[in-house]
């Protein structure tokens, strides 16, 4: 897409008045125009509640194949923040994409081709960009530095990103607006997620000046060692713990990272938290939660531990 495209603008301009208790609050009538320019763009926003999880009882692949209108959204707690809901079909075809850089050089280059939004981080080399894709990715692609170094996250269905204006007003780590599409009609998405996450990768390695590739979550970590929980017998819950991993269960309910050989961390699911206190040893498919929490265990503790929340 040719910068031509592309508006760049600072802040939504809080001009909408929606009723008489939205224009009392300026911070709120931001937060209406925002929501309704994504929904513009057929974007998906959703309210975070506490960072880990969208809402309770629910998870964001629910959401993606389901997601709220944009009136349910801005009618809803703010308390967690705002996040944008990627892997949803696009109303004009495609699916929407969120790349997270983590690590990236302090300008954005030449935007893809089915471009939809973009916004600057808390820190110089942090983006969001949302792009419309030919194919739905499933799950996270993560883009890896030669050092090992998480630079960039591709998002796709069953993830969502935090999105602009933060809230509430004492958790100032919000995204600002940098760049929104204006013609998404013309832009039909041509890439594959694929091929958009190789094209992130190759302007990464070249601006950072370094080998940056993509590792996919599942070769991130060796896979548990199913030989160990088979020996244990046949009950109920061996199958179980053979059949789903710790990992594969808490990604449902919030973002994993990388925290060391063997190792992820999030998030907790279990309690409301601002910085990741949930750990996960792969190797051998244990969690602990160092938070609230003070506790872990096993895959069946895990779920037994989110039904006790009614959230599975
Ligand atoms: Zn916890």
């Amino acid at each position: 897409m040719a910068t031509e495209d592309l508006e760049v603008m600072e802040k939504p301009s809080a001009t909408r008045r929606v009723s008489a208790d939205w224009g009392r609050d300026e911070r709120v009538r931001s937060v209406y125009s925002h929501i309704q320019r994504l929904a513009d763009l057929g974007l998906k926003p959703i309210p975070r509640w506490g960072g880990g999880h969208a809402l309770p009882g629910t998870n964001h692949r629910a959401f993606a194949d389901n997601p709220p209108a944009p009136r349910e959204v801005a009618c809803a707690d703010y308390s967690g923040g705002l996040a944008i809901l990627t892997g949803t079909a696009h109303p004009l075809g495609g699916y929407v994409l969120g790349v997270d850089i983590d690590e990236g050089p302090t300008t954005l280059p030449g935007l893809p081709r089915g471009f939809l939004y973009a916004e600057t981080g808390t820190a110089s080399g942090k983006f969001h960009m949302f792009t419309r894709v030919a194919d739905r990715l499933d799950g996270q692609v993560n883009l890896i530095a030669g050092s090992g170094q998480l630079v960039a996250e591709i998002k796709g269905y069953g993830h969502a990103l935090r999105s602009w204006p933060s809230l509430p007003p004492d958790k100032p780590r919000g995204y600002t607006p940098l760049a929104w599409a204006t013609h998404i009609e013309v832009d039909a998405p041509l890439l594959s997620a694929q091929q958009t996450a190789e094209g992130i990768s190759d302007w990464l390695s070249r601006t950072l000046g370094c080998e940056v590739s993509i590792k996919s979550r599942e070769r991130l970590r060796r896979l548990p060692q199913r030989s160990r929980k088979a020996s244990h017998g046949n009950s109920i819950f061996d199958q179980v713990k053979t059949a789903v991993t710790v990992e594969a269960l808490a990604e449902r309910f919030t973002t994993l990272r990388p925290a060391g050989k063997a190792r992820l961390k999030g998030l907790c699911p279990l309690h409301i938290e601002r910085t990741p206190s949930f750990h996960i040893n792969t190797d051998r498919d244990l969690w602990y939660c160092f938070g609230a929490c003070q506790r872990g265990g096993d895959v069946i503790i895990l779920a037994q531990c989110l039904m006790d929340k009614g959230l599975l």
